[in-house]
């Protein structure tokens, strides 16, 4: 745990979160500044920067976020309507919060290309 992520402290239940759903490995929570009806956050407990700090040995984790991804969007309604998923990666990616998330969108058509 970092004691400056916010993330990790959302993790460790020391700030709170609207959470859909949590196991041993990852927490599924509602942004605090939707960007779409439905808005969820992916993030694995564990302190883990973003995708370009993911380690070889990290690719388990990595998989059960994407299972993860898809198992909060089933249980928050969006599975047959249709969703996305980002991961925002680094300062040009657009990721202000440096403890890996995936943005989990739904509720809405998604236009593409994204801004
Ligand atoms: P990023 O910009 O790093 O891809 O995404 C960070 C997301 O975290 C943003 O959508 C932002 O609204 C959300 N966020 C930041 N701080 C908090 C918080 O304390 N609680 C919740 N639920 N979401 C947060
Ligand atoms: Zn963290």
């Amino acid at each position: 745990m970092s004691d400056e992520c916010v993330f990790c402290q959302i993790a460790a239940g020391e700030i709170p979160a609207q959470v859909l759903l949590e196991d041993e490995e990852a927490i599924v929570f509602h942004d605090l500044n939707p960007q779409a009806p439905t808005h969820l956050l992916v993030i694995p407990r564990r302190h883990v920067e973003s995708t370009g700090t993911l380690e070889t040995e990290d690719g388990e984790l990595a998989g059960h976020l994407l299972l993860t991804a898809a198992r909060a969007a089933r249980q928050a309604g969006i599975h047959d309507s249709g969703y996305r998923v980002v991961a925002n990666t680094g300062n040009e990616g657009g990721q202000t919060v440096p403890h890996l998330h995936l943005h989990v969108l739904g509720g809405r058509p998604m236009s593409w290309p994204p801004g």
